[in-house]
């Protein structure tokens, strides 16, 4: 580790620092003890931009800065490979959600030589509550890894699970380049589990004009692919009683918000968030309306049958799951977008035919399995850390489960007192464990002390800046299994 400056402008100008030049200036990511920082060397005004101290070292101005949202922003001007771009027209892309701001240099050596474009600034407002940070830290981050690793391949920053256009602006001001619009406070939910005739009569209610349009276009036809089902009356009427306030939001959001940004902008509409999953017949009469109305789509989430938890694996019947996403997938291909899979942290079961089925044109998101891979290295290096964690967790989980819908129940947890410290990162392979650990992260990052202060985050950080190589080997490993089971 470099502690003196000119020692490190001196690593620097022989390459054991590794270095990005724009013009006359050379920078670099150096490790000090505490944290990383931004060093400029070179230039007659060296960062004048730059938020931080200016030096010396040898007769050589020296600035020294921290990793922040302007620095990040002067990164971008300078190498325009650090700034996210659109990916739409891309096959596969993964959502690579960092909820400490420490995972996309592991990310992106996961993905290394497999043909993969990372959206590695993922965040939804839920998240930014839950762990204290903002869409402009967030993005910094993801910056400040792409110029550290090197890489030049470009990567996106997507605003996910938006719902206002408070939230789309905020993103959008920030330069996001994905917006994920979550629309599901405009999803009628009751509707699915009215009777017949009682959907009957609501529907009679809606305007004339309204019940026309979709009659005319839908009523009777099939989903225009292979095995596409028929869309016979009921199934139309239960169709626009669920989703035509939100289809009606999206265009308007779309042609307010997005179209107007001046820059193209990757838009998802995300209606995973429904009690039941999304009827192939929805998925066409949404997707069609939206096109059809000048949208410009470049994914679409559908809920699928079964469960999505978060952080471990499938559950349901695999065999109905596939017959139902074939369709989705063949309906997004014919339509021309991609379907999008959330919470796809860990979903092994289903990679291989997500993988199959899309043949690799896909866009997968995951984010809590990066924070769990965290609680591994922890475990490993810290069990004392670890220890206190995992208590916290389980003492809380009544609480966390506010935010995040659980399956699991925290009771079959093998008790932490008799769990040598040599077994602790077992926890991380029991779906139990896994769970409750997972939906805790809020907590856990935001727990104070009784003087006020943060009760675990500082730790938390120390150990993982301590063992970053174990952290990134850990999720070079892990995202690697999730690429390897999808086919790619
Ligand atoms: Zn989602």
């Amino acid at each position: 580790m470099h502690t003196d400056i000119e020692t490190i402008v001196q690593a620097i100008g022989q390459g054991s620092i590794p270095s990005q030049a724009s013009e006359a200036q050379t920078f670099a990511i150096v490790r000090f003890p505490e944290e990383k920082r931004l060093v400029v060397t070179g230039g007659l005004h060296p960062g004048r931009e730059l938020e931080g101290e200016r030096t010396e070292a040898g007769g050589t101005p020296v600035f020294v800065g921290p990793l922040s949202h302007g620095n990040a922003l002067a990164l971008m001007r300078h190498f325009p490979f650090t700034a996210p771009v659109p990916h739409r027209g891309r096959p596969f892309t993964l959502g690579l959600g960092d909820r400490l701001g420490i995972a996309s240099g592991g990310h992106l050596r996961a993905i290394q030589g497999r043909g993969v474009f990372p959206v590695l600034a993922q965040q939804s407002i839920r998240e930014l509550n839950l762990t204290g940070r903002t869409y402009e830290e967030v993005l910094a981050a993801a910056a400040f890894a792409v110029f550290e690793e090197g890489y030049k391949d470009g990567y996106g920053a997507d605003g996910d699970h938006l719902k206002t256009p408070d939230e789309i602006r905020y993103a959008l001001r920030c330069g996001y380049t994905m917006i994920t619009l979550d629309c599901s406070e405009q999803i009628d939910n009751t509707a699915a589990s009215l009777g017949d005739a009682e959907a009957k009569a609501r529907y009679d209610g809606l305007p004339a004009d309204l019940r026309e349009h979709y009659e005319d276009k839908y009523l009777g036809r099939q989903v225009p692919v292979d095995g596409g089902p028929v869309i016979d009356p009921e199934r139309l009427v239960r169709i626009v009683l669920i989703y035509q306030a939100a289809i009606s939001y999206t265009i308007g959001i779309f042609h307010s918000l997005i179209a107007t940004t001046g820059r193209p902008i990757d838009f998802e509409m995300s209606i995973d968030e429904t009690l039941t999953s999304t009827d192939p017949a929805a998925h066409y009469i949404v997707a069609r309306e939206l096109l059809d109305a000048g949208v410009v789509v470049t994914s679409l989430a559908p809920r699928f049958c079964g469960e999505f938890q978060k952080g471990i694996d499938y559950i349901g019947d695999p065999v109905l799951f596939e017959k139902e996403f074939a369709l989705h997938a063949r309906i997004a291909d014919h339509l021309g977008y991609k379907i999008s899979v959330h919470s796809g942290s860990d979903k092994f079961t289903v990679f291989p035919a997500v993988g199959r089925l899309t043949q690799g044109r896909v866009h997968v998101k995951t984010a809590g399995t990066s924070w769990l891979e965290a609680l591994r290295v922890i475990a490993q290096r810290e069990p004392a850390l670890y220890r206190e964690l995992h208590a916290f967790s389980l003492a809380h989980v009544e609480e966390a489960k506010r935010y995040y819908h659980i399956g699991t129940s925290s009771e079959t947890i093998p008790a932490l007192n008799s769990t040598p410290d040599d077994r602790l990162s077992g926890y991380m392979d029991r779906e139990d464990a896994r769970q409750a650990l997972h939906i805790s992260y809020g907590l856990i990052l935001e727990a104070k002390t009784p003087a006020g202060e943060d009760r675990f985050r500082g730790r938390i950080y120390a150990c993982l800046y301590k063992h970053a190589d174990a952290y990134a080997e850990g999720l070079i490993r892990h995202i690697g299994r999730h690429l390897d089971t999808l086919g790619q």
